[in-house]
């Protein structure tokens, strides 16, 4: 039996036998760490997106640490990030030993505003951490332009937007450092797992090796040459490798990427054209440079609705349907409201109050949807 029945969930991986099979085989290969499989992964990943180099990671958190630190930021330093986005973003600047510094966004897009940002940059902002929030493309060049004007580094969160195109290249593709993430809740999953891509060969040897304790040399490389060479250490690293296990699977699921995309493109579109019309729901926006992947699906509920966007998701709940309210903002969390306080984001606050994420996920079918659209009809009506 299914752990989701009786309900419609929010998302749900899509992982099958193939996924089994292809850990099965890297468990009895002998080699379990990162190994050859990463390596095949990465090349594959790098192909796809058109980057020269992809360096594989235990989380997105960890990748976007290393964009950061590979590009020298570090204490001291400020790194400008939406306030409309999750954590792990806060975190990797954090983990950097910069200062996170919050930036408003347009709340049709739920991304970063360039207007906004560039009046925030100040003589300690150092990078420009750029999110593509649930699976919506940034105005990438607007912000390589900014980031360039002011001689500052740029870091693409791509974590929800693996297989989205901006201007008709694929996200990871566009010269600027970018990171994917593999959490069950994006758009592949390898349980956890992220990846770096970049077309700068320093960044990427020195993610490699800071990746990986720090070693000069692979262990790969090592039992390679049957322990003749030896590592050494340059500077200091961490953990975040990734598994040939994990990376066995990602590369089953890179596999079926095309037509899950195709899938959540199908389930957005039949959205679009049920909610269009009703008063106060507003579709999602796609600026016409813009190809999301979709990876939610996101209504904003405004005044007109008489219904909330809070008072949807738990009516939605009484049918069933597992929806979610809105992004919540940053700089209220706990950790940031006393710096923070007063601060206005007019965009942000927006989007924690209007917005509402409905089921879309690969494997949904056409009843679950037909269920959820009519649920949502007459709860919006009542
Ligand atoms: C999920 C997510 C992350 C973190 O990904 P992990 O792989 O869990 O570390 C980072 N940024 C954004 C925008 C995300 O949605």
């Amino acid at each position: 039996m299914s752990l989701f029945d009786g309900q419609v969930p929010l998302l749900k991986p899509w992982l099958g036998e193939e996924e089994a099979a292809a850990a099965r085989e890297a468990i009895l290969s002998g080699w379990v760490s990162l190994g050859p499989k990463v390596a095949e992964f990465e090349a594959a990943i790098a192909k796809l997106v058109g980057a020269k180099h992809a360096v594989a990671t235990n989380a997105a958190t960890t990748a976007l640490h290393l964009a950061l630190k590979v590009q020298g930021i570090g204490p001291g330093d400020e790194v400008l990030v939406p306030t409309t986005t999750c954590m792990a973003n806060a975190n990797a600047i954090v983990l950097a030993g910069a200062k996170p510094a919050f930036g408003d966004v347009d709340p049709r897009t739920f991304n970063l505003d360039p207007a906004d940002a560039e009046k925030r940059i100040g003589p300690r902002t150092k990078a420009i951490m750029l999110v593509d929030q649930i699976g919506q493309p940034a105005d990438l060049d607007a912000f390589k332009d900014l980031a360039k004007r002011k001689g500052i580094a740029l870091v693409d969160d791509a974590a929800t937007a693996f297989g989205a195109r901006y201007k008709g290249t694929a996200l990871g593709g566009h010269g600027v450092p970018s990171v994917f993430s593999f959490h069950p809740r994006k758009m592949i999953t390898t349980g956890e797992g992220g990846m770096l891509v970049t077309d700068d060969d320093r960044w990427a040897e020195r993610a490699r090796v800071v990746r990986s304790s720090g070693a000069s040399v692979s262990d790969l490389e090592r039992h390679k040459a049957k322990g003749t060479i030896l590592q050494q250490y340059f500077e200091p690293g961490y953990n975040y490798r990734l598994t040939d296990i994990q990376a066995a699977i990602g590369i089953v699921q890179l596999g079926k990427l095309p037509e899950m995309l195709r899938q959540r493109r199908e389930q957005a579109a039949k959205y679009d054209a049920a909610f269009a019309g009703i008063a106060g729901v507003h579709v999602p926006y796609v600026p016409s440079w813009a190809e999301p992947s979709w990876s939610s699906y996101c209504l904003r509920i405004t005044a007109e609705a008489k219904v909330t966007a809070a008072e949807m998701v738990r009516r939605m709940a009484e049918k069933n349907v597992s929806c979610r309210h809105g992004i919540p903002p940053l700089h209220v969390e706990p950790c940031f409201a006393d710096e923070w306080k007063g601060a206005r984001f007019p965009g942000a606050e927006a989007v924690a109050r209007e917005t509402m994420f409905l089921p879309i996920f690969p494997g949904m079918t056409e009843e679950q949807q037909r269920h959820v659209i009519e649920s949502f009809r007459t709860a919006i009506r009542a």
